[in-house]
């Protein structure tokens, strides 16, 4: 982001000295802002020169519950203590306490249990083909839909921008238009195995399915014996203010990917399914040499607990509610933003005017914000979040949106 250097705070020197370890010993594959953050706790982060942030996106989505959480963080130090890591060569019992708590909030299925998402997706794809013996390969993903980076989620992102330079791509994925339910029927044919989406898109900017898509994919999965996979990676395990997005639409997958939030901060990534498909991975066919580690299990374990001990999925309706009620407020009052998105703590706040811009204008107001799709400001809030801090981001977001627009 060209604008960052001209930032109205200068980097301060200890910063500068870990940007100057960066440039010589780290890949520089992402763009990052020139702060160094260094603690956390709650909806605030410090930076090293003493500044504090409201973070309205903490961890890229994967601090579901801010930062640093109290029970997660216990859980964490006394697990880590007893057994790290041992592999999936022997049974631990946070690994099938963790299976047993997500089976018993989504379908009833069974968890295989990796460390991202993409992962998570590549387990979702395996399962497709090994269904068929390989036979029936295809899978039908949405343009604006995201999956990760390795070889075959990359390959299930439809956006050509994420192909650049890698080709030949993973054979076998067809994109559809999002929410197109003829042109899924057209590019099923009988090597087609399932259907990869988002029922909340995140990366394209924060847009649940409209109505009746996710009904009609059930439909065509059901007629043609495909299997249905929900991407929740992004909107799973309480965001939306219910465990699952696919609960918000009455649709019930064969399949759901989930990671980030999974473990509110820790690594952590699983693909949940019905019994039936599952023996359909058997032994030897796939594997994650540190999936479901007793470390990831205790922290996901915590993070239920948590989520279930303080109400959390009902308070995140209410924090919804006061920030739907705030933005549609500033969308009557600002021509720059033309449409305001919210699913529980996934927010889309559509703009006519350059999202980089007003990230960088909140950094400066030290609020941290996140903007996908070029124009649309994305806030993953901890649903932890209160009711003083909803007011504040909202407001400082409000200021930061209408500077950037008055340079016209
Ligand atoms: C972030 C994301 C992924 C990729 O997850 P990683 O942990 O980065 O591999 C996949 N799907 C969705 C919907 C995501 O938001």
């Amino acid at each position: 982001m060209a604008t960052i250097d001209s930032a109205s705070r200068p980097v301060g020197t200890k910063t500068q000295a870990v940007i100057d370890v960066f440039s010589r010993y780290v890949v520089p594959n992402y763009k990052r802002f020139p702060v160094c953050l260094v603690r956390g706790e709650g909806s605030r982060v410090w930076d090293a020169e003493g500044n504090e942030y409201l973070d309205l996106f903490p961890g890229w989505g994967c601090n579901l519950l801010g930062h640093c959480p109290g029970p997660v963080v216990r859980a964490v130090q006394e697990q880590v203590a007893r057994l790290i890591h041992v592999p999936n060569t022997w049974y631990t019992e946070p690994q099938g306490e963790w299976a047993r708590l997500l089976s018993e909030r989504s379908f009833g299925g069974q968890a295989f249990f990796c460390n991202s998402g993409t992962e998570a997706n590549e387990a979702a794809i395996k399962l497709v083909r090994l269904r068929s013996g390989g036979e029936r390969y295809k899978i039908i993903t949405f343009q604006g839909g995201f999956h990760g980076r390795t070889m075959g989620s990359v390959t299930a992102t439809a956006q050509p921008k994420y192909h650049e330079g890698l080709g030949p791509m993973l054979a076998g994925f067809h994109y559809a238009p999002h929410g197109d339910l003829d042109a899924v029927e057209k590019l099923v044919d009988d090597r087609t195995g399932g259907i990869l989406v988002e029922p909340i898109l995140g990366e394209g900017g924060v847009v649940p399915a409209p109505e009746g898509f996710l009904q009609g994919l059930r439909r065509i999965a059901d007629e043609r014996d495909l299997l249905l996979v929900f991407d929740e990676v992004q909107c799973g395990c309480g965001r939306t203010g219910k465990w699952f997005g696919y609960q918000h639409f009455g649709v019930v997958p064969d399949v759901i990917t989930l990671a980030k939030s999974l473990c509110a901060g820790i690594a952590g990534g699983a693909m949940l399914t019905t019994a039936d498909l599952a023996r359909h991975l058997r032994p030897g066919m796939h594997a994650a040499t540190f999936g479901g580690n007793p470390v990831a299990a205790a922290a996901g374990i915590a993070a239920i607990r948590m989520i279930e001990d303080e109400g959390l999925l009902d308070h995140v309706d209410r924090a919804a509610a006061a920030f739907r009620e705030r933005l549609a407020a500033l969308k009557e009052r600002c021509d720059a933003v033309r449409d305001v998105r919210v699913m529980g703590m996934m927010i889309g706040v559509e703009l006519t005017i350059d999202g980089a811009a007003v990230v960088q204008a909140c950094l400066e107001r030290n609020l941290l914000v996140n903007c996908t799709q070029g124009r649309v400001i994305r806030l993953l809030p901890a649903m932890t979040i209160t009711e003083a801090d909803v007011e504040e981001g909202c407001e400082t977001l409000a200021e930061a949106i209408m500077e950037v627009a008055s340079r016209g």
